[in-house]
């Protein structure tokens, strides 16, 4: 019986985790979340980061081809440069808002 065996071919596949949360470089839990919405200009997307625990919130314009990867260690840079508070906004009802005199005429 000339049974041939197949050669098994390990492939060296680097396990890619889709990982859903990442390591919050703020509170160090495992709840950052990173999404992405249109940012209805061609080319670029909006990343939208949130941590569930310290109530880190950032958005950021970034290139369309960005993953969540890409995002992930642009706001751990900032961190690591103490800059993600200036650059990032925590989540707040009414942020960004205008303040608008009304001109009673
Ligand atoms: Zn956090």
């Amino acid at each position: 019986m000339g049974r041939r065996r197949k050669r098994r071919v390990k492939r060296q596949r680097t396990v890619r985790k889709p990982g859903r949360y990442f390591q919050c470089p703020v509170c160090n839990s495992m709840t950052l979340t990173i999404d992405f919405r249109k940012a209805g200009k061609p080319g670029v997307k909006i990343a939208v980061v949130r941590c569930g625990s310290c109530g880190l919130y950032c958005e950021r314009e970034v290139p369309e081809m960005y993953e969540r990867v890409d995002v992930y260690n642009i706001i751990s840079d900032l961190a690591y440069e103490g800059r993600i508070e200036e650059e990032c906004r925590h989540e707040e009802e009414g942020a960004g808002e205008p303040e608008v005199e009304e001109s009673e005429v």
